[in-house]
């Protein structure tokens, strides 16, 4: 039998590939127990590899009875195994909590006997931190797909946010590489948490909104039809699978507040399965669409297993795709764009070399220069270099003045990039014409020496400030900042 740090060791360093845990923004007040979540979200900072490391990221078991290709947990995989007693876990949190090492929990887990099995474990847990320790802090919880409504409700009055993953973009892909977990499961509990998110906040509508959705873009409809009027959402007089009675609602605290206030979140594995980007992009807006998703996390392949159905074992993981796709997820969620509008049939995968939203400015050209003066709000979110900040600051001081080009930087416009893009009071910037071609170099350019990558052929000495591989690799492969395509110098150095 493995003592607790030994399972912490398994434990934790088995939950380190899920990413869908960064702080949420919820505000629960603090009633006199221990912990607090500030309306900003807790405080956190990351590791050396992006991860969010003020959570106490954890897997409450990593003995799975299921096989997913992709996983470094699968029934198959060898790998040593541990469970955590759910008071066992519960005293680890507060302990950690009393050492200011974590500020919340983020609690996952492998399926150990089955779904309803394991849940019940992360419940009672949970329930412990809440109610025998205290714990008033930020509690994120993972829901195993195919758990039961009534288990999964009380999960949800407990804890701050909830999240199920979707893990491949696609219904082919998860069929071919998880196909242990189905498409029901996983949506099915999405539904319940958003149904029931929807009923608190009395919004019209709840219950119809799932009708005709399609998440995975081309596949069927049928499962995401509700199965019967309305999924249980439970109540006080609940009894676990065990028939013990569930605890009833604390009194003093309204119903409202207390279900997953910080909503549900989902992760999506990328490049594990060969979805373009466009597909990805897709799923994302039809899960923020359908299920209210607080934020739909990427999480780039990393090779942990010598499936033949999986890249190779020595496949690098696909950070720059992984960056792009959640800068495009930014347009979704902030900018107005659609999925269709970011990527189409004739540009299926998001440019490495260009962020998203120059991209698409270059596919459409004839939009462009803009009026800063005179166009509307939505056109300004469709300026490179204009964000949702600066895009509201103009509106505002244009009622005052014409805003000229110098008042740009004040407002908050990067104005390197939309200079390319706009006129102020008719007067362009960009250089001498309004080329694609021309301008993507531009970019390209000061992207290389934003990044400090300075030409091979310039003679020049490499310091160790000086990165030797970024998104293009290396130094070798990487594009010449101070050419265009056809050879010409297009920036000087200075
Ligand atoms: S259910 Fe699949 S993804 Fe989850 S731990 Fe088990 S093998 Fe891994």
């Amino acid at each position: 039998m493995e003592s607790t740090l030994e399972k912490l060791k398994i434990l934790a360093d088995g939950a380190k590939y899920d990413v869908s845990c960064s702080s949420s923004g919820v505000g629960r007040r603090n009633t006199g127990k221990i912990g607090s979540s500030a309306a900003a979200g807790i405080c956190h900072s990351w590791s050396a590899d992006g991860r969010c490391i003020s959570l106490l990221k954890i897997l409450f078991t990593n003995k799975c009875v299921y096989d997913c290709e992709y996983c470094v947990n699968r029934r198959t995989a060898d790998v040593a195994r541990a469970s955590f007693e759910p008071k066992e876990l519960a005293r680890l949190t507060i302990e950690f909590y009393r050492r200011n090492y974590i500020e919340g929990l983020f609690l996952s887990s492998a399926v150990e006997v089955s779904p309803d099995y394991t849940a019940e474990r992360i419940m009672s847990c949970i329930r412990l931190l809440r109610n025998e320790y205290g714990f008033g802090g930020y509690i994120h919880a993972k829901i195993i797909p195919g758990v039961s409504p009534e288990i999964l409700h009380q999960i949800g009055l407990l804890a701050d946010r909830l999240s199920v993953n979707i893990e491949l973009p696609t219904k082919e892909s998860l069929n071919l590489l998880a196909p242990q977990k189905k498409p029901k499961n996983i949506f099915a509990p999405m539904k319940q948490i958003t149904q029931t998110l929807t009923e608190r906040k009395q919004l019209k509508g709840a219950g119809t909104m799932f009708k005709n959705q399609d998440i995975y873009s081309a596949g069927n409809l049928s499962y995401l039809e509700p199965e019967g009027e309305n999924i249980s959402t439970g109540d006080g007089s609940l009894v676990d699978l065990t028939g013990r009675p569930l605890a009833a609602p604390e009194k003093g605290r309204s119903r409202k507040e207390r279900f997953a206030p910080a909503g549900q979140t989902t992760q999506m594995i990328i490049g594990a399965s060969p979805e373009s980007d466009r597909q990805i992009v897709k799923t994302s807006e039809n899960l923020y669409r359908t299920f209210k998703m607080k934020r739909v996390y990427f999480s780039a392949y990393i090779p942990v297993s010598n499936s033949p159905l999986l890249p190779t074992p020595f496949t690098a993981p696909p950070l720059a795709r992984e960056h792009r796709l959640y800068q495009a997820d930014w347009l979704l969620r902030f900018y107005g764009f659609t999925a269709d509008e970011i990527l189409d049939e004739k540009t299926p995968f998001l440019d490495l070399e260009l962020d998203p939203k120059i991209s698409w400015a270059l596919r459409n050209i004839d939009k462009f220069p803009m009026e800063i003066n005179k166009v509307s709000l939505d056109e300004l979110l469709r300026i490179p270099g204009v964000g949702t900040t600066s895009a509201l600051r103009i509106v505002r001081q244009r009622r005052l003045s014409a805003i000229q080009f110098d008042d740009l930087k004040k407002i908050g416009v990067v104005v390197k990039r939309a200079r390319y893009f706009i006129t102020c009071c008719g007067k362009y910037c960009g250089g001498p014409d309004i080329a694609p071609d021309y301008i993507k170099n531009e970019m390209l350019a000061a992207e290389c020496i934003r990044n400090r990558l300075l030409p091979i052929d310039d003679n020049v000495q490499l310091s160790m400030f000086n990165p030797v591989a970024n998104q293009w690799g290396t130094v070798a492969n990487r594009p010449d900042p101070i050419r265009n395509l056809h050879g010409q110098r297009t920036v000087s150095h200075g």
